[in-house]
């Protein structure tokens, strides 16, 4: 896409700092941009809970246009409690009806575990309030994720809820078996 921000690696930073770059790339969009005259509720009447890895591109890799969805993302796609808020108002206040689930190969998650949260509380003083939420079977915690959007008390729909894991090597999805 001609508003990408990637630039050879070796002048990325020549000209100030990422964010400026990332605001020089914004100019360059904008100049380009016609207000699509949108609804802010989901064409689809979906949304998308994955991880925030850097190698996952939802919209290329699910067919998704500008408007079609909700995207809600966090570090291994974990379904807290700020999730669900975020769900709620989806469906609540936004009309979407689907949740879709996406963990992902090779996951920074799947490297930590809750030693995380006391090796912070050691170096800063206090322990983090949330849990790290790491995980050694990927199959399984996508399973959990999609046990806690179903049984949210807080949700109008939890009847079509799906889960996958997304291979970074390969570019596929592959569906989990909710019920293992
Ligand atoms: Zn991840």
């Amino acid at each position: 896409m001609s508003t990408s921000a990637h630039l050879p690696a070796d002048t990325a930073l020549a000209g100030g700092t990422v964010t400026d770059r990332l605001v020089e790339a914004n100019q360059r969009y904008a100049s380009g941009f016609t207000d699509p005259g949108m609804d802010a509720r989901p064409v689809l009447k979906v949304a998308v809970v994955a991880c925030m890895d850097a190698r996952l591109d939802l919209h290329a890799a699910l067919g998704l246009e500008l408007g079609d969805c909700h995207t809600i993302r966090n570090a291994g796609g974990v379904v807290t409690d700020d999730v669900i808020r975020s769900l709620t108002i989806s469906q609540r206040a936004l009309g979407t009806r689907s949740v879709i689930l996406i963990h992902h190969t090779g996951c920074g998650l799947e490297s930590l575990t809750e030693d995380f949260r006391h090796e912070l509380e050691d170096e800063v003083g206090q322990r983090p309030p949330w849990a790290v939420e790491a995980f050694r079977d990927v199959d399984q915690d996508v399973r959990q994720s999609m046990q806690r959007v179903r049984t949210s008390p807080f949700l109008l729909h939890s009847d079509d809820v799906r889960g996958f894991v997304f291979d970074v090597t390969s570019g596929l999805l592959r569906e989990i078996d909710p019920t293992g």
